[in-house]
């Protein structure tokens, strides 16, 4: 959480998609996501940090991240060829750290010690599930036990860790969703991603789609899911970086995008759902005159929630219902009164 005294934080991310992947796990266009063509040289990745750079205050806790592929699976004096720009302004004072994504089968004690030596101070590994059989239909081409020994190498030289998750892949379910939650704790993470299962053009998954052999889940059962796996990853202290895809414009202009839950607010269509769920546990069968609700100023929308959605639910069993951000309460404290 931001507060008045604490720096604000930017990413700046560098995309590098599907260098040197020999894979192709059926959800993957890495092209079609990232909405870029090919992997920016070294210079240009010099370019996209000092255009970026320049949008963001000073005094910023500023964060390079090469997202996107494999990044341990290019040649390493590839990598060491980005990671030396990176550290330039490492050493600069303009950003204070570097994370990347790679795969879990391409984690070795070899190649995680030479990221530490380059200032490295966060792997996230694409863990998608952490039930083999999903993974094995994904077509992901390692095991949870990979992701499960890559976890155990990154933490012991110190790293933070995050294990980024997909739900609705093929063979999915809520349960093995929730699972797979629970093992990212059970691994170690720090932080993790949340992400929906989108059929997008140009994949595996668009073929089986148009075969029929898959079927993505609804966006009310990927809201259902999200909502279960934030609160085991908020009880268990694992902070969650992003909740739904990044809305890159391609997908947002349809091109790319061919079923799935995809929403641009996916992220508070699952908050207002876990207050949908404090606020009518807490109301229980209560019915009436007026129900008035405070709530934390940086919760209030969510608890309103999304285009009023919980407001909305409440007004078919009271006359009149009021929120208030309340500056006193914190987290997802909640007073209602009624009348
Ligand atoms: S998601 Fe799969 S196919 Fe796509 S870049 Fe990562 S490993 Fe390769």
């Amino acid at each position: 959480m931001n507060s008045i005294n604490s720096p604000r934080h930017f990413n700046i991310p560098v995309f590098i998609p599907e260098l040197a992947c020999p894979f192709q796990c059926v959800f993957c266009n890495q092209q079609k996501i990232s909405g870029t063509e090919k992997a920016p040289a070294p210079e240009e990745a010099r370019s996209i940090i000092e255009a970026r750079l320049a949008t963001i205050p000073p005094d910023s806790e500023t964060e390079i991240a090469f997202f996107g592929g494999n990044f341990t699976g290019i040649p390493q004096d590839e990598q060491e060829r980005y990671l030396s720009i990176a550290n330039e302004y490492v050493k600069d004072g303009r950003v204070k750290s570097i994370r990347l994504s790679t795969r879990p089968d391409y984690i070795t004690r070899e190649s995680v010690e030479f990221l530490k030596s380059m200032n490295v101070g966060a792997i996230e590994l694409g863990a998608q599930s952490l039930h083999n059989e999903v993974l094995r239909r994904t077509g992901r081409g390692h095991t949870a036990e990979d992701v499960e020994a890559a976890s155990k190498i990154i933490l012991s030289y110190g790293l933070s860790l995050g294990l980024q998750m997909m739900i609705g892949l093929p063979l999915d379910t809520r349960e093995r969703s929730i699972y797979t939650a629970r093992k990212i704790i059970e691994y170690g993470a720090d932080n993790t991603r949340v992400y929906p299962a989108l059929v997008i053009a140009g994949t595996a998954l668009e073929r089986l789609y148009h075969k029929g052999t898959y079927k993505p889940i609804t966006l009310e059962e990927a809201v259902g899911t999200a909502k279960e796996v934030l609160k085991i990853f908020e009880a268990a202290g694992v902070k969650v970086l992003r909740t739904g895809l990044h809305p890159s414009e391609e997908l947002l202009s349809g091109s790319s995008l061919v079923a799935g839950p995809f929403h641009q607010s996916f992220k508070e269509l699952a908050l207002s759902e876990i207050w949908s769920d404090i606020l009518f546990d807490a109301i229980q069968d209560r019915a009436g005159e007026a129900v008035y609700i405070r709530a934390p100023k940086r919760e209030i929308n969510y608890a309103v929630g999304y285009g009023s959605s919980n407001k909305k639910k409440l007004l078919e069993r009271f006359k009149k219902v009021v929120f208030t951000a309340d500056e006193a309460l914190t987290g997802r404290q909640v007073v209602i009164d009624y009348n």
